[in-house]
């Protein structure tokens, strides 16, 4: 059931300092059930020790703490984890911890289901339910890094946005988790540790630089021609290459970051020569590295894996030219947690 009264989450520190202030209490309380909220992750108001049993019923009779809830978890056999996260109001989203020998990433969401159309995305079938709030990004985040220290012990080191969602499209809510990811009142983890990953949307990249952020930029590119990329990408066709090109120039003059194009080579669709040609030329406009990903099928087969020649000639070429390249191979491919497979199947 969803409830009448207000999610305290939404409170800022301030606003909670007015809320004591205004019921003739010390404004210093606001700072304490902030430090509860955010710092110590509580999830009831009986767990905040250091106020009265009067403050509390107060709290709990004006407020309610809409906490996430990992409803199932899946364990893949390479270590990574998939939690199906229920919402208050019920609708599900999926977040991934996938550890390696160096560290263990975060793979979140930031909206349910999704904006944009990807026609290899398994995501992108669901639509776009609604964005997340900040504290529900912020919880994904809290859960995976308990996660990390139980099943992994350590915690956790980066957070990539590449779960389901288009984080430039929930804009303000991502920043505001980031804020709080990074703030030494909440989880206090690096900016640098943090990669937005997005389709390309070139306004809100150029806003991003504007704002000054701090943390990395990845970009889904899979073709640098435009009718192609709009084919599998119908999207693009309102967000062109070239205005992509142009924010990201923006986006580097501003924070002189490299930015990271993600890259999933396929057969028949971007794999010739002209493919090819037209990906070096796109990564000479800005400084970069590319990021080739394996495919994870989603269906009848549209879409498959280009040949292993196919991927070795992208990175002959790109080594040829002195741009950076890796290989990711997925992860978590046994429980439909790798990239592209979110969907709530469960
Ligand atoms: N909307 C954002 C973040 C979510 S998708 C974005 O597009 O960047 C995270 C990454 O997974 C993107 O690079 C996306 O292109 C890639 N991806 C989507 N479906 C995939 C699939 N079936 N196999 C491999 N990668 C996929």
């Amino acid at each position: 059931m969803i409830s009448e009264k207000k999610d305290i989450r939404a409170l800022s520190k301030e606003e909670l300092r007015v809320f004591f202030e205004s019921i003739g209490d010390k404004a210093f309380r606001g700072n304490q059930v902030y430090e509860w909220l955010w710092g110590k992750g509580i999830h009831t108001f009986d767990q905040m020790t250091n106020l009265s049993k009067e403050t509390r019923a107060h709290l709990e009779a004006n407020f309610v703490i809409n906490h996430i809830h990992v409803d199932s978890l899946q364990k893949s056999n390479d270590g990574t984890i998939k939690n199906a996260v229920k919402l208050h109001d019920g609708l599900v989203v999926e977040s991934v911890l996938i550890p390696t020998k160096k560290r263990t990433t975060a793979c979140v969401s930031s909206q349910v289901g999704c904006s944009l159309d990807c026609k290899f995305c398994a995501t992108a079938r669901l639509k776009r339910m609604r964005n997340l709030n900040p504290d529900e990004i912020y919880d994904q985040v809290v859960a995976i890094d308990q996660e990390s220290k139980l099943y992994h012990d350590r915690p956790l080191s980066n957070i990539v946005f590449m779960g389901m969602g288009e984080p430039l499209m929930n804009y303000k809510n991502v920043l505001e988790a980031i804020d709080k990811i990074t703030h030494k009142e909440g989880l206090g983890m690096s900016p640098k540790r943090i990669t937005l990953s997005t389709s390309g949307v070139p306004k809100m990249i150029k806003k991003l630089a504007d704002d000054e952020v701090k943390f990395h930029l990845a970009v889904s590119l899979h073709s640098a021609i435009q009718e192609k990329r709009e084919q599998i990408m119908p999207f693009a066709k309102s967000f062109h290459l070239d205005d992509l090109r142009e924010s990201l120039e923006y986006w580097y003059d501003k924070t002189q970051r490299r930015i990271t194009y993600e890259y999933v080579v396929w057969k028949g669709i971007n794999d010739a020569r002209e493919d090819i040609e037209a990906l070096v030329q796109f990564c000479k406009y800005v400084p970069c590295k590319v990021n080739l990903i394996e495919y994870n099928p989603i269906d009848d087969g549209q879409f498959q894996q280009a040949s292993l020649e196919a991927t070795e000639a992208y990175i002959a070429a790109l080594e040829k030219h002195r741009i950076p390249v890796t290989v990711r191979r997925s992860r978590g491919k046994d429980i439909d947690a790798a990239c592209g497979q979110l969907a709530n199947k469960q």
